[in-house]
């Protein structure tokens, strides 16, 4: 499997002798501190005055945040990355970096429920708006572009997995002179490099597989040196959604075994939606796995899909029922999860009436974790057998 890595995987994923820990320390150490010290005045101001880049304050520049950086900008094919206190935050900041008053964004549709509510919400008290399309129609896309400052595409999305030709949208939005972002936290860069695809900056959940571990939440945005030095310009500072040392930290050590883990998903949540596409109860399965081709661009696909089940299937009872996938929101380690749709559909918080993010209510969101396709089957089989008496 070793021999299956990227060269970029492999320069990212390699152990630290190019990071001058101390002790020649295999794992970089925590850096868990607010502040660094200057030995004189003279430096001291060298550094103010932006003569030499050093770390002052950690909310500005922290070594262990710079590791976890590098190693995901590296991953992704980009200049430059800045980590985050989660992926809200790597959104918020990215997208407010770019936008003013008056300004148009073009989203597509679907995309995560959060992003959505801060288009909703801030953006338009801001006086940005914000116009949907769907990213598999490319005349409606072009149609919307001309004039727009942003367009924001996620794909594939995290609800009904639409999968878009992000290469081809991307090149439609730089014929606009518009620029793009795409949240990439369900291909990961193992599956699907925007940058390469003509992408300007992409966003992560970290959360989810890049930490992969279930036990973080943290963002990032990755792209060219001069977008990353805007948003450090622009938001960042202000709005201090930091990334915190210890975070980065587990998030390098995720990093370490992403293409592994991706593969072990990918293999076992295909075997899943495989099995529930051919099930009696199941009228259709959302993973862009059972497409006839993957769109250009994705290589492979992650644990995250959602299926309808039929008429007459007992959701609730079929959620009580399940001992392996645990009931939970989020996605991304080890462990299997389900969320059934009806559960977001009855959300009570922030506009979404309207815009139900593509979830049917007889749907059910699965993240196929690592506990083995054959056990994960039996797991269902038992749950849905009993949502039918
Ligand atoms: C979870 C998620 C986010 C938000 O990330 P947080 O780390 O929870 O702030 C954004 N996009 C997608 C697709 C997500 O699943």
């Amino acid at each position: 499997m070793t021999d299956a890595l990227t060269a970029a995987e492999r320069r990212s994923l390699a152990l630290a002798h190019d990071e001058h820990n101390p002790y020649e320390a295999v794992v970089p150490p925590i850096v868990q501190t607010s502040l660094f010290t200057f030995g004189s005045y003279a430096e001291m101001e060298e550094t103010y005055k932006g003569l030499k880049t050093r770390p002052t304050y950690t909310r500005g520049l922290n070594p262990t945040v710079r590791i976890f950086e590098d190693k995901l900008a590296a991953l992704e094919g980009a200049e430059d990355a800045m980590g985050f206190a989660s992926g809200m935050a790597a959104i918020s900041s990215t997208v407010l970096a770019f936008v003013e008053p008056g300004d148009r964004i073009v989203a597509v549709r679907h995309v995560y429920p959060d992003a959505y509510r801060l288009f909703e919400t801030l953006l338009r008290r801001m006086r940005i708006e914000v116009e949907y399309v769907d990213g598999h129609d490319e005349d409606a896309v072009a149609k919307a572009l001309p004039g727009a400052k942003l367009f924001y595409m996620e794909s594939p999305t995290s609800w009904v997995m639409d999968a878009h030709d992000v290469g081809a949208l991307a090149a439609l939005a730089k014929a606009h002179g518009v620029l793009t972002i795409i949240d990439n936290s369900w291909a990961t860069p193992v599956f699907q490099n925007p940058i390469a695809l003509g992408v300007d900056l992409v966003v992560h959940s970290a959360s989810k597989y890049l930490g992969g571990h279930s036990d973080v939440v943290a963002g990032v945005v990755a792209g060219s040196k001069a977008h990353i030095r805007e948003i450090r310009a622009q938001t960042y500072p202000y709005l201090g959604g930091k990334l915190s040392p210890f975070d980065a930290w587990l998030l390098v050590r995720g990093l370490r075994t992403l293409p592994l883990r991706m593969k072990a998903h990918e293999a076992d949540a295909l075997d899943v939606a495989h099995w529930l596409k051919a099930h009696d109860a199941v009228e259709s399965v959302q993973h862009p796995g059972l497409l006839n081709a993957l769109p250009a661009g994705l290589t492979g696909t992650s644990g995250l899909f959602s299926f309808t089940f039929k008429d007459g299937i007992d959701v609730p009872r079929f959620a009580d029922m399940l001992q392996l996938f645990q009931l939970g929101v989020s996605w991304g380690g080890h462990e299997s999860l389900c969320v059934p749709g009806q559960v977001v559909l009855s959300q009570n918080q922030g506009p979404n009436s309207g815009h139900a993010f593509g979830i049917h209510p007889r749907s059910v969101r699965l993240h196929v974790g690592l506990e083995g396709a054959n056990a994960l089957k039996a797991d269902l089989q038992t749950a849905i057998q009993a949502a039918l008496a």
